[in-house]
């Protein structure tokens, strides 16, 4: 049977390229990069090279100081806004964030409240998105934090960051956005878009999972969430995974080396994908934004029948997509995104992501515009709210 991934905001396949880049630190390149003889500087010469291609990548000024490699995206998210939020607590402890953030942020947003913070959930457009405006107007004296994601893990929606990272530099507020889905899809330059802080994952991009980075303009102090080592620059205690900072580095060249022309190839899928499934299934609605949107994300909601079930016969077909983001799905609470957008709960059940990757072919899109309406049609048949 036919296999197709569409699953690629959950995460990505490793590209072979970049296992190669990989393959000798997990071999014969294993000093530790904090050692002093010449195993231990091999392997801080190549975390050194990957934090140059992420700063290129990005477009930030220092690379030595201005990147520290972390665990994975959901550590950058923490490190971020518990770091300024303990570190600038004397100026206040009001933050700002979306209603749509993924958990690693909202949840963190969350914490702190139980601490004595206060944050500011900014509600969203039918969309997904906010705007520059609502957080001009949001912020107040005591505002410490302006954490506000690049592009939706759910319904793709890109956020006008450019336009924020303005008002929060005029109005002298840290901004940070979680990219981890904007990062080698769309084009992000931290100087021009006015962005302080960025979280990023590998194993969006086709790196390795289990590694990520943030990007911490020189001049802003983010105290180490974890404690027992110098390395980072003191940002991050904890030997580093060169392996994997190795493959972050390779991956977000690759990714972002050719990104105009990429991305149009993927916008191009995405748009067939979603023509194809507008004119063979009736009664669905395209989530998020029709232009303003990550160039791999398909979001619908399909009337009259569970996200769920769609998700089981699709998976019968070999075909691999999700409901809302991999972590919720299993869940049956529907998404918060989708809530938060105004769908009706009964809708909002009824959604199916697919996600488009690098290793997406046409043949693929072909494939599911052929599977999901018969599914969709056999499942509506057995639906009793279905009215034929
Ligand atoms: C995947 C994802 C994260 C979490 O990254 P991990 O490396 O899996 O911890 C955070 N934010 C967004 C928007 C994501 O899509």
């Amino acid at each position: 049977m036919k296999r197709v991934y569409m699953d690629n905001a959950a995460t990505t396949s490793l590209n072979k390229e970049v296992f190669d880049e990989m393959m000798p630190y997990l071999t014969e390149i294993y000093g530790n990069p904090s050692s002093l003889h010449t195993f231990g500087q091999e392997a801080h010469k190549a975390v050194s090279n990957a934090r140059q291609q992420v700063a290129k990548a990005i477009n930030a000024a220092d690379y030595e100081r201005e990147i520290i490699f972390t665990g994975c995206g959901t550590e950058s998210d923490n490190m971020v806004i518990k770091g300024i939020a303990e570190r600038y607590a004397k100026k206040g402890k009001h933050i700002i964030t979306s209603a749509v953030e993924h958990h690693a942020v909202l949840y963190t947003c969350q914490y702190l409240e139980k601490t004595g913070y206060e944050v500011t959930y900014l509600p969203v457009d039918e969309f997904g998105q906010v705007t520059a405006e609502q957080v001009r107007e949001a912020i107040r004296p005591d505002t410490i934090l302006v954490t506000i994601m690049f592009g939706n893990n759910e319904v793709g929606t890109i956020m006008p960051i450019k336009e924020i990272g303005a008002v929060c530099r005029e109005k002298g507020v840290f901004f940070h956005t979680d990219a981890v889905q904007a990062i080698g899809h769309v084009k992000v330059d931290v100087q021009d878009m006015n962005i302080d802080m960025l979280s990023i994952s590998a194993h969006k991009f086709h790196g390795p999972k289990g590694v990520g980075a943030l990007y911490v303009r020189k001049g802003i102090v983010i105290p180490s969430l974890l404690v027992g080592g110098a390395q980072e620059r003191n940002k991050r205690a904890g030997t580093e995974n060169v392996a994997g900072i190795v493959g972050l580095g390779k991956a977000i060249e690759l990714a972002c080396a050719d990104i105009e022309k990429t991305s149009e190839r993927m916008i191009a899928m995405r748009d067939r994908l979603i023509a194809g499934i507008e004119s063979t299934i009736p009664e669905i609605k395209l989530n998020g934004h029709r232009t303003e949107r990550l160039p791999g994300n398909v979001n619908f909601s399909i009337k009259y029948i569970e996200g769920e079930s769609i998700l089981l016969m699709l998976d019968l077909n070999g075909i691999a997509a999700s409901s809302g983001s991999a972590c919720t799905s299993g869940a049956l609470d529907p998404s918060h995104v989708l809530l938060e957008m105004g769908l009706p709960h009964e809708i909002a059940h009824g959604s199916v992501r697919l996600t488009l990757g690098d290793d997406t072919t046409d043949a693929d899109v072909d494939y599911v515009l052929e599977v999901l309406p018969r599914i969709v049609e056999k499942l509506r048949r057995m639906s009793p709210l279905w009215h034929g």
